[in-house]
């Protein structure tokens, strides 16, 4: 076709959606590169500025990965905004409109007990919709250990032969336990990052160190780790809790500068990401603050030499030289810096 005929043909569509069968209230077309280009990186850039939002709510991708038939996709993002409704939740939402495939990430709140419950809930209902109208809770993504507990349901009586299988080709069950097939499948719920200390529950007072209301826990009354650096507990929580374990900092790709201890000696415990577990589980509770002085812990953050590389990179911008610096310094408050 000519360039003329294809402009034609697109305005068409565009008035076959808008006016005459009322699918969209506007419609946006691309002919040129630039603006074509502009529309194939909208999908890269949505996540990034999702996780650069502040707040203690985070856009959780539990219910990231759903695809309806594409006939069905109008009725079923009625459903699902009753379902959002139902719980009170609020969701950022994207997809693929051509496949029926949709990106969903409710808001809400990890250090909330309520919220905590909240994502089961909202995860079973809006699963159901998706079986109503024929689709699959997992598109893209695989099912994994977040998905399992669902699949009895959306499989019915195929997922016998899946067990079947299992049984044969794994019988001692040592091939990825609890993923697809497993009697119960863990709940949602089960294994979420710590976010809050053990026992204590999201402090709802405001707190005049933390003006953009970006309040996460009430650590501040009595915080685990006495912090050396000039902030504040709600801060450095934030900016451990902003992790969220994505793993781009793992990238060796050349157009990237992530971390370079990371590429010159690829384990877990040299990327960013690690750090962020590591101050986490400090301030959380989860492992005891007096390590946080041992040998042990100074030499896991020597493998962070404060390039700010990752902070770059990350979605997430999390900052994690910083997080660095405060778990060197807490090194040094004890044991001194080293002459050697
Ligand atoms: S540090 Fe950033 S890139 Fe690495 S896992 Fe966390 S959010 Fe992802
Ligand atoms: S600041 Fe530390 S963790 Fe981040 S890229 Fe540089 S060395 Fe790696």
């Amino acid at each position: 076709d000519t360039a003329a005929e294809v402009r034609e043909g697109l305005a068409q569509v565009v008035h076959l959606i808008r006016r005459r069968r009322r699918l969209a209230f506007d419609a946006k077309t691309a002919v040129e590169r630039d603006d074509i280009e502009l529309f194939w990186q909208l999908p890269q850039r949505v996540v990034p500025t999702l996780y650069r939002l502040k707040g203690s709510t985070r856009p959780l991708p539990f219910v990231e990965d759903i695809v309806v038939p594409p006939p069905e996709l109008p009725a079923f993002l009625v459903s699902l905004q009753n379902v959002l409704k139902k719980h009170q939740v609020t969701a950022s939402l994207y997809g693929h409109a051509g496949h029926g495939q949709l990106h969903i990430r409710p808001f809400l709140d990890l250090s909330d007990p309520e919220h905590v419950r909240r994502m089961q809930h909202l995860a079973s209902d809006l699963y159901r919709e998706v079986l109503n109208v024929g689709g699959t809770v997992s598109g893209e993504h695989a099912d994994g250990l977040s998905r399992t507990w669902f699949l009895r349901e959306q499989f019915g009586p195929l997922y016998r032969v899946f067990e079947q299988l299992k049984r044969i080709f794994d019988p001692q069950n040592i091939l990825n336990p609890g993923k697809i097939v497993d009697s119960q499948g863990q709940s949602l719920t089960q294994n979420l990052r710590p976010v809050s200390p053990a026992g204590q529950v999201r402090d709802v007072l405001s707190d005049s160190s933390d003006p953009d209301g970006v309040l996460l826990t009430a650590s501040t009354a009595n915080p685990l780790v006495q912090l050396e650096l000039n902030w504040s507990q709600n801060e450095i929580m934030q900016a451990a809790r902003s992790c969220n374990g994505c793993g781009g900092c793992r990238s060796q790709a050349d157009a990237e500068r992530m971390c370079p201890i990371f590429r010159f000696a690829p384990s877990e415990e040299a990327t960013p990401r690690a750090k962020a577990n590591l101050m986490r589980a400090f301030l959380t509770g989860h492992l005891d603050a007096s390590l946080l002085k041992s040998p042990a812990i100074k030499d896991l953050a020597d493998l962070c030499v404060n390039c700010h590389q990752c902070r770059i990179e990350c979605p997430a911008n999390v900052n994690i030289p910083r997080l660095m610096v405060e778990c060197k310094a807490q090194y040094v408050t004890d044991n001194g810096l080293s002459t050697s």
